[in-house]
């Protein structure tokens, strides 16, 4: 028997603040066909377990729940008669756009005009970074460690150690106190901390828990349950110092050491990648290299703020509507963006000329009183000066196309100067 295939004009693959955005958006575009899949049983994404505030300050000029920030978003659908599958994974994508996706067990074929990528990122484990040692339980990644506790009422353990200073690893050194654990130290291996500043603030200094920075984690010991790591201090080069090990006994670890855009469908689909961002090249209009799949939110790059992503994800969700309507073809027409010194990266990768847009961009070291310049050969384009950078805070500047025609050229560079 042959599976059938149905049409959607725009589908959006997760249920995040990126898919909701980008799906609202493609359907306020005028877009009355829009299909929003995501695998887990509900909407909301990684904000569901984020039952901190913060969220929704630059979007609605309050603090909120990660929950509470999502269901801004997912009220509206209804509203828009946009489509919603929960429970739905896809499972592949073609270049052609066909989706198979799989709901409980059936399979189906979806034929998609344009197809938004919102899948959003993983934690990296201990295998990722190879810490040595034996392998008890005890050892969590910080955001599986997060969703025990905060939706499944599980307390993962009473004396912990966080390796790794990201946002996750600070929220949930809070979290794990407020829950009557003790948190011994956060241990960071770069000179500073990978987090924002303010989870720094509110999150370790509020509640006295140490910041160990150039540290991390050298041995695992423990037979069935974690008993204690060893950490010690790291060189220049990261290496640790042997003469500075200490042990600490602890029954849980934590661990916050980076995220991983989810983008096998996206490498399905034969989209060219980032090395750097760990997603997809996006021209201005967030289109990818294969016509008519779009990217935003962490599975494009890892975002500091769930607010950027849904302004983001505003804009690939309008022009996933209009390649619908308009059926363009990538432009032909390109200026290149590359990272000059300091810039580790910049996105969108290239732009077309036709329009303005904001370049987002992550610096390689903290500094203060610099500037971000973007240049075309020798002609200055922008120039904006920040007081404070740092690699855990994307950098948001606006380039508006008259500046760019004004410089002429075929690339722009951007630096820290
Ligand atoms: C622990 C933690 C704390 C944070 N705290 C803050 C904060 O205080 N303030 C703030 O502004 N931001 C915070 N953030 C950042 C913010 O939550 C993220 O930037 C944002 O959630 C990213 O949105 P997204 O939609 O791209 O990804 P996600 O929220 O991860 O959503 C992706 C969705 O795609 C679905 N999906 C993936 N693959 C498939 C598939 N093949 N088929 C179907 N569905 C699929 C996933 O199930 C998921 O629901 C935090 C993030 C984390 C992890």
């Amino acid at each position: 028997m042959s599976i059938k295939t149905i049409h959607r004009d725009v589908v959006v693959i997760g249920g995040g603040p990126a898919g909701l955005a980008a799906a609202i958006a493609a359907s306020e575009a005028g877009c009355k066909d829009v299909l929003l899949i995501e695998r887990d049983r509900i909407l909301g994404g990684i904000l569901n377990q984020c039952i901190h505030d913060g969220f929704g300050l630059h979007e609605f000029k309050e603090a909120l729940s990660g929950p509470e920030y999502a269901a801004r978003f997912i009220n509206r659908l209804p509203g828009l008669g946009i489509e919603v599958m929960t429970g739905t994974i896809v499972l592949s994508l073609s270049p052609e756009r066909i989706l198979e996706v799989s709901t409980r067990g059936a399979i189906q074929y979806i034929q998609a005009g344009a197809v938004v990528l919102a899948m959003g990122c993983r934690e990296r484990t201990r295998g990722a970074i190879s810490i040595p040692g034996q392998r008890p339980s005890g050892v969590y990644t910080a955001g599986a460690a997060q969703n025990f506790i905060n939706m499944e009422n599980i307390m993962v353990g009473k004396n912990v150690c966080i390796l790794g200073s990201g946002d996750i690893g600070l929220i949930m050194a809070r979290r794990m106190t407020l829950e009557g654990a003790h948190v011994e130290a956060v241990f960071e291996i770069l000179p500073y901390s990978s987090g924002l500043p303010r989870n720094i603030q509110q999150c370790l200094n509020d509640y006295n828990i140490p910041l160990f920075l150039n540290t991390t984690v050298t041995e695992i010991r423990g037979n069935g349950r974690l008993e204690g790591v060893k950490v010690a201090q790291v060189g220049k080069d990261r290496a640790p110092i042997p003469e500075t090990e200490r042990y600490i006994p602890c029954d849980t670890l934590l661990l916050s050491v980076g995220l991983i855009p989810e983008n096998e469908l996206t490498r399905d689909a034969g989209v060219a990648m980032d090395p750097i961002t760990g997603g997809a090249l996006v021209d201005d209009t967030f289109m990818t290299s294969v016509p008519g799949i779009f990217s935003c939110g962490n599975v494009l790059h890892v975002h500091d703020l769930a607010d950027w992503v849904s302004v983001e994800a505003r804009d690939a969700g309008r022009f996933a509507a209009a390649y619908v309507h308009e059926k363009r073809e990538a432009s032909r027409q390109r200026i290149t963006i590359k990272e000059g010194d300091g810039v580790r990266y910049v996105l969108p990768q290239s732009v077309s000329g036709e329009r303005d847009f904001i370049l987002s961009l992550r610096v390689t070291a903290p500094w203060r009183n610099r500037a971000v310049v973007v240049r075309s050969g020798d002609k200055k384009v922008r120039r904006k000066k920040i007081v404070r950078l740092h690699p855990a805070e994307m950098i948001r500047i606006n380039i508006g196309k008259d500046a760019l025609a004004a410089a002429g050229g075929s690339s722009l560079e951007v630096s820290v100067e």
